[in-house]
């Protein structure tokens, strides 16, 4: 998505070779108009496809499942990361380890909102060891819905998350990949054509 592109050329800061903030548009400030259009993106990569619910975690991966579900006009659901006392009802869960914080954290959704007919797309911020995504696609399984693909708005192609992804057999598709980067300098990889 060039103008996603752009934006990470123009406003992304490259802290290291592995580490992109782009907390002015997409993951702290958030261009709306921008998450809108990615949801729109999303929408017309699965266009083909009888979606029934938009699957993400908390926290930043939200405004774009809920962009997402505007587009496919179906609800989304966000994972939690910490069991809240009003999650009182029984949970689907699965570990997910983070690297970035080097701890074990629990996600769970209530098992109310997912079952044997739902057909999900998970949507995510970033793609980068694909821990994550991984955790999100065992709950799908475990919930026994279908897994229609994985959409991912920034993708850092050199590191181990999509190969994790399609491994277990995930359609992924993300709208900017990144093939390399180092301060001052992103390199992607071409856009897929969708
Ligand atoms: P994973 O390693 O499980 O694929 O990524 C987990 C989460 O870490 C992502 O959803 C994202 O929120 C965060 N993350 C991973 N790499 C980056 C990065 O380069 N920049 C930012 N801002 N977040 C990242």
């Amino acid at each position: 998505m060039k103008l996603l592109e752009e934006r990470i050329r123009q406003e992304g800061l490259i802290l290291s070779d592995t580490v992109l903030k782009v907390d002015s548009f997409l993951n702290h400030q958030v261009d709306t108009q921008l998450a809108l259009e990615i949801g729109r993106e999303f929408g017309r990569i699965f266009a083909g496809e009888t979606i029934t619910k938009v699957l993400t975690i908390e926290a930043s991966g939200i405004q774009f499942a809920m962009a997402a579900g505007i587009a496919l006009n179906v609800p989304f659901i966000y994972a939690k990361k910490k069991k809240a006392v009003t999650l009182a009802e029984q949970v689907y869960s699965a570990p997910v380890h983070s690297f970035t914080r080097q701890e074990t954290y629990q996600v769970s959704i209530s098992q109310k909102y997912l079952g044997p007919n739902d057909k999900v797309l998970i949507v995510d911020d970033f793609l980068a060891t694909g821990a994550a995504l991984v955790g999100l696609v065992d709950i799908v399984k475990e919930a026994g819905a279908e897994l229609v693909g994985v959409g991912c708005v920034i993708e850092k192609s050199f590191q181990e998350g999509r190969g994790l992804l399609e491994q277990r057999g995930v359609r992924v598709h993300s709208l900017a990949r990144i093939a390399s980067m180092s301060p001052g300098e992103v390199h992607f990889v071409e856009e897929e054509s969708t």
